[in-house]
């Protein structure tokens, strides 16, 4: 059986002591016998960039190490068709390079006998900010991607949720991991949320004051009751203690008319909106 590969993920930006801790990490892997590939910060690497490809191929298992945490690391991987049985480590958990080779090689195959080596894929990277969906808890809702207005998220042909345009992602907004009810998306550079960011055994709460705010302002139809808003519900309150549904907020008594909806120009005001949108979830938390 291959040895596992083990790919050390480095730093998004300039860091001496983390570009220390990678290089020492690296030795000391080799020195154990392990294939070890340094590579661009796995979470920045462009989208079609030729490593992916080479990664794609490699034989038997990966584990990857990076200054994520394992979470969005795995899944990341694994959008890139890297599907063999994956290992993921986050360095920041380990108090020194040997400590972390340490839990690495506990975990992998035993050694061979066979000398490691290291090498260094090179690419030119700038930093992003995309989601990550962690497709354990994904359950293909689809309200991501009706939530979002870029056109980030789409079904593929076998009508799964995939991120097919990353890089239409608004930078710093995780609006749309604050509605998922599955906690399956992750910012993996969100600093205000360890849940958003990914970290283990963390959900996001899905927010339902955002929710009702994103139906509001996009008058989408509700997936649930099936009904939208309309300019005069989205301005108003419905009367306390109506019943009203718990996805969308609008009453259950259909004292509010959908009559009046326009999708078109209602879609044309919530892109307007955005930003305000945005702002306003932030606040929410
Ligand atoms: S909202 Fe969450 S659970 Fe639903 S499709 Fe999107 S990522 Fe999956
Ligand atoms: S964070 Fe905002 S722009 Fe990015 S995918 Fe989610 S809703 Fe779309």
């Amino acid at each position: 059986m291959p040895k596992t590969t083990v790919l050390i993920s480095r730093a998004a930006t300039a860091d001496n002591e983390k570009r220390a801790f990678e290089d020492a990490l690296a030795r000391a892997l080799s020195g154990a016998g392990l294939p070890v590939l340094l590579m661009p910060h796995v979470y920045h690497l462009a989208e079609h960039d030729a490593i992916w490809q080479e990664l794609a191929g490699l034989p038997g298992n990966v584990a990857c190490i990076s200054w994520l945490y394992p979470r969005p690391t795995e899944w990341v991987l694994r959008r890139h068709a890297i599907s063999t049985d994956l290992l993921a480590f986050d360095m920041a958990a380990y108090d020194s390079p040997e400590a972390c080779c340490t839990a690495v090689v506990e975990k992998t195959a035993p050694a061979d006998g066979s000398a490691g080596t290291v090498r260094e894929l090179h690419a030119e990277v700038t930093e992003r900010w995309h989601p990550v969906v962690d497709y354990s808890r994904c359950v293909n809702c689809a309200q991501c991607m009706q939530f979002c207005l870029f056109g980030v998220y789409e079904l593929d042909d076998a009508d799964k949720l995939i991120v097919r345009n990353p890089n239409n992602c608004k930078p710093g907004c995780p609006a749309c991991s604050r509605i998922c009810p599955s906690g399956a998306i992750i910012f993996p550079l969100c600093e205000t949320d360890t849940a958003i960011a990914g970290a283990p055994g963390e959900f996001m709460t899905p927010d339902p004051s955002a929710k009702v705010m994103f139906y509001k302002r996009t008058r989408k139809p509700c997936p649930i009751c099936g009904r939208a808003y309309t300019a005069s519900a989205a301005a108003g309150n419905p009367p306390q203690d109506a019943p009203v549904c718990n996805e969308c907020g609008l009453p259950l008594d259909n004292a509010l008319s959908t009559d009046s909806y326009d999708s078109a120009s209602a879609d044309a005001g919530a892109s307007d909106d955005l930003d305000a949108l945005i702002d306003d979830l932030e606040r929410l938390r």
